[in-house]
């Protein structure tokens, strides 16, 4: 698919993909939500994801995000934020995104920390890499971390999340998430979610389980240049 092919075309592309995919799981795709990850697009982009039926964007900067969110208030998307996290934003990303994929330390956590009445979805995500530093918690140290969440006020642990590391074949990176995500559900059995597979990668990840896919350049296209 060439990287101008219009946006509706690249949206139906992805999705029959993600449709193949989950065929070849022997998985519904009904089960799948699919997470149009829009940054560096402008909220006219966000629109006319919309207009397409999307419902489910991602983003992974706060104030890239929260401008995008308030002026595509009037659409009801559903937000979702898939970046690194500092703790001082934490609040502030609570009151417009439904997710937040990347929650990895307690002290993003705490910060998170909301009323009951109005809880955020929050994905525990996973470093597998083996090597600290973007992101992510130690494999070792998740189950512990998702104690940590059940016991906080206003968030809700839905699951895991992870990035393919570079160099390594990412069904094998995606298995051992699934692994990590059947231990996270033995201590809540609600957290079933994983959000796992990008453009590059989503089939593998589909075939390991992913329920969440955060898809961007296969969808939006080339992103455009921050200079
Ligand atoms: C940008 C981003 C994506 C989407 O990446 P593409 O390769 O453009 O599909 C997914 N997850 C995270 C955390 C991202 O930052």
């Amino acid at each position: 698919m060439s990287a101008d092919a219009p946006l509706a075309e690249r949206l139906a592309t992805v999705d029959a993909g993600i449709a193949d995919a989950a065929r070849a799981a022997g998985r519904d795709p009904g089960e799948l939500t699919r997470i149009v990850v829009t940054k560096f697009h402008p909220a006219s982009l966000v629109r006319e994801l919309a207009a397409l039926g999307v419902r489910d964007v991602g983003e992974n900067r706060h104030q890239e995000a929260q401008a995008k969110a308030a002026e595509t208030a009037d659409l009801e998307l559903s937000w979702h934020f898939v970046g690194q996290l500092q703790s001082n934003k934490a609040r502030a990303v609570r009151r417009y995104a439904r997710a937040i994929h990347s929650v990895d330390r307690d002290s993003l956590v705490d910060a998170l920390a909301g009323p009951d009445h109005d809880p955020v979805d929050v994905f525990l995500e996973i470093d597998l890499s083996g090597q600290p530093g973007r992101g992510g918690a130690d494999p070792a140290d998740a189950e512990r971390l998702a104690e940590r969440v059940l016991g906080t006020a206003g968030i809700r642990l839905v699951g895991v999340m992870a990035v393919a590391p570079l160099g390594e074949e990412p069904r094998a990176a995606f298995a051992r998430l699934r692994a990590l995500s059947e231990r996270v559900r033995s201590l809540a059995p609600d957290a079933d979610r994983i959000s796992a597979g990008m453009s590059g990668d989503y089939a593998e990840a589909i075939l390991e389980g992913a329920t969440h896919l955060r898809i961007g350049t296969a969808i939006t296209g080339k992103r455009p240049d921050r200079g």
